[in-house]
């Protein structure tokens, strides 16, 4: 378990922003002093007409009845401002800069963008491009012409090195720099005598230490999943797309993968691979083997949009459709990868009643993606699993909100799939915050 020093003479914040990925960026910005605000009169959602003109749109407890996409109501609600459910955009969303005085930094292990630097910079997203900028600035002028020919026009993509320009220049543009901290991770967090304390290591080896009132998680999902297997950790296996597109970079035509995993990444590397005159072996655990169902369900759903996912529906057919072979992709529905031994991997069928052994010149786990909060303990245990903490709650946003432990969590964190559904979340933490703040007469 993590142990912390209390550091006297640490310095002191209200806010403490985890994560410099789209939502954490968001949080920070409304920190300093944006506030969201209705537009009535470009507003025909008649469940936004108490709000009035010009008022804030965030007023807790958030009203019933919001219905747009996500799985949180911070999610539902806020996204009604931004898209119908077809996802065609709305605009009663406006925005005020207000004076804050609130004392705030953002820790970020990544550069402004989090994940999606992690991901190909050429990837494009499954979203629109519209979908992925921040409501207070604009995304069209950040779009590259290599996503653009894919779909019909108003359903345009964008890449990952696109996306992440954009966010830097967002984190230029609109945030102080002297409460940015990109390339500081936190390695400890406890909550001790009403403060959180931090300890933070910079990229080259720093340390130092600062206290908290309130922390806002929006670290997303670090750690890409294990099947825990023997072998697992060869050279031969990769456990991300960009890893895995790499290593299939280096492989000459015709060489032999195996693939596991059933959703987007998978899909990306399939594809990939059949670019690159590549053999695949694809692995379908039924038991899914800790992957993110919801990103397999999306790969589902691409079946029938061939005209604005073309790369992607290709692989869809051949994963879910009649056919189980082709001259360059064999499926194995119902197995799971059990062993690896140099190149050679052992498959079974979840039945048990058969067993398949054979070389690969790479090999590909593709699970998915989960929360790493190894460093966070409460009561002097690890937080491991959000959910199980406080499930209630976490419908709400929130975590802890009945002790006031002033933790909260926001983002891809939540479980939320979709990004702009992970706006309601930073609105409402830092709508909380503040009302948390004012009612102890401290701001
Ligand atoms: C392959 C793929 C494709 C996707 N495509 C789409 C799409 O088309 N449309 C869409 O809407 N969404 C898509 N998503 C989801 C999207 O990436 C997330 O919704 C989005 O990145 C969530 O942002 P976030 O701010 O919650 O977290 P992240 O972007 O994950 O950022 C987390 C941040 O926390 C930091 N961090 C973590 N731990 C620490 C620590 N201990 N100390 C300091 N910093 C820390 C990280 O460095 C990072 O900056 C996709 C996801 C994947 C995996």
């Amino acid at each position: 378990m993590a142990v912390i020093s209390v550091v006297a003479g640490a310095k002191s914040y209200d806010v403490v922003v985890v994560g410099g990925g789209p939502i954490g960026l968001l949080t920070a910005r409304l920190l300093d002093g944006l506030e969201f605000i209705h537009n009535q009169t470009e507003c025909d959602n008649s469940l936004h007409h108490h709000l009035g003109h010009q008022s804030p749109i965030i007023k807790l407890p958030l009203s019933d009845g919001v219905e747009a996409r996500g799985e949180t109501k911070a999610a539902k609600y806020f996204a009604s401002f931004l898209f119908t459910l077809t996802g065609d955009p709305v605009n009663c969303l406006d925005w005020n800069e207000t004076k804050s005085d609130i004392d705030w930094m953002l820790v970020s292990s990544s550069q402004p963008g989090g994940s999606w630097n992690k991901y190909s910079a050429e990837q494009c997203t499954v979203s629109p491009f519209q979908w992925m900028g921040l409501p207070d600035f604009p995304i069209a002028d950040h779009v590259s012409a290599e996503c653009l020919g894919d779909g019909p026009l108003g359903r345009k993509k964008i890449t990952a090195a696109d996306l992440c320009k954009y966010y830097e220049h967002y984190s230029k543009s609109r945030l102080p720099q002297q409460r940015l901290r990109f390339g500081h991770t936190i390695t400890k967090a406890c909550y001790l005598k009403n403060m959180w304390h931090l300890e933070i290591k910079e990229d080259d080896g720093t340390t130092y230490s600062i206290r908290t009132r309130f922390l806002v998680l929006a670290c997303g999902n670090q750690f890409e999943k294990r099947l825990n297997i023997p072998g697992e950790n060869h050279t031969c296996v990769s456990h991300s797309a960009t890893s895995a597109r790499k290593a299939l970079s280096k492989l000459p035509p015709f060489s032999r993968v195996l693939v596991t995993g059933r959703g987007m990444s998978a899909a990306e590397i399939i594809a990939e691979a059949w670019k690159q005159k590549l053999h695949v072996t694809h692995v379908i655990s039924e038991k899914h083997n800790g992957a993110t169902a919801s990103s397999s369900e999306i790969l589902k759903t691409i079946t029938k949009s061939e005209h604005e996912y073309p790369k992607q529906a290709k692989v869809s057919h051949a994963v879910f459709g009649e056919a189980t072979s082709t001259y360059n992709y064999v499926r194995h529905k119902g197995w799971k990868l059990t062993e690896i031994k140099e190149q050679v991997a052992t498959i079974q069928a979840e039945s048990g009643s058969a067993t398949l052994t054979q070389h690969f010149d790479h090999i590909a786990i593709l699970i998915g993606s989960e929360p790493d909060m190894s460093w966070l303990t409460l009561n002097g245990h690890p937080l491991t699993d959000l959910k199980s903490f406080c499930p209630e709650t976490m419908e709400l946003f929130v975590v802890d909100s009945q002790e006031e432990r002033n933790l909260f969590i926001a983002g891809s964190l939540t479980g939320e799939r979709l990004q702009y559904s992970c706006y309601g979340h930073a609105a409402c933490a830092v709508h909380q915050i503040k009302a948390r703040l004012a009612a102890t007469g401290e701001k």
